[in-house]
């Protein structure tokens, strides 16, 4: 298990205790919070893992990103057979797939060939409303633990789920705004703000949490446009 929110999230010990239902659990989390890092790797400096158990929970710290996280477990504990990330206090719907560390970690645990999931919940999903989510959690998993084909999933619960969605990503313009303010001392500053622009298409995973659905996003590594691959050969024919 891992997530972008660090150790000490209320998500991530929230999700051990439905996982260790299913197996053995072990947590390899950052030692801070690693929210919007994406699929960042460290390279310029060593890392460092300690043992931090989390309740009863054999958990380790790691001064790194969440994907340094889960190559750092796969490598300890290895064979994995399912790596889980989250529960992230905060969606990731659409876009946000491609700046979320939670589900970096789940990609992370693809390229090396082990299945993952990633979960996410409302930013209001504070201690209350993750204890009522977790039944859905249980669900997600028991469907998904023994299916070889769901390799990486995408997960996002509402506050107050009504049922299950299969869904695809919702890939619109985003409103990714540059925001400047000023610093006590005068000097100039800026907030990256990125917001849904439009409003999301029927079975995306931003429509499904918007009608209390549970999201089940499948998601794939191969970026490539195979649309597009097709057209550009027969366009732009080039040779070596
Ligand atoms: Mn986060």
């Amino acid at each position: 298990m891992s997530n972008d929110d660090g150790i000490f999230s209320p998500g991530l010990k929230s999700l051990a205790e439905v996982a260790a239902e299913f197996g053995e659990v072990r947590i390899v989390a950052p030692d801070v919070e690693q929210s919007a890092m994406g699929h960042a790797i460290t390279i310029q400096k060593p890392l460092h893992i300690h043992a931090t158990p989390i309740g009863d929970f054999e958990a380790y710290r790691v001064s790194g990103t969440p994907a340094d996280c889960v190559a750092l477990g796969i490598y300890h504990f290895g064979p994995v057979d399912l790596v889980v990330s989250g529960i992230n206090i905060g969606y990731n719907l659409g876009n946000d797939i491609w700046h979320s560390g939670t589900v970096a970690a789940a990609k992370q645990a693809s390229l090396l060939g082990i299945a993952a999931v990633a979960f996410s919940a409302h930013t209001e999903a504070h201690k209350d409303e993750l204890a009522q989510l977790l039944s859905w959690v249980r669900r997600v998993l028991a469907l998904l633990i023994n299916d070889s084909a769901a390799r990486l999933v995408n997960v996002n619960l509402p506050t107050y789920p009504k049922g299950l969605l299969w869904t695809r990503q919702s890939v619109r313009h985003y409103e990714g705004r540059i925001i400047p303010g000023e610093d006590p001392m005068g000097r100039k500053h800026y907030w990256f703000a990125a917001r849904p622009g439009a409003l999301p298409n029927e079975g995306t995973d931003r429509w499904a949490v918007q009608h209390e659905l549970v999201s089940l996003t499948p998601l794939r590594l191969d970026l490539t446009d195979e649309a597009l691959i097709e057209d550009a050969m027969r366009r732009m024919p080039v040779s070596v």
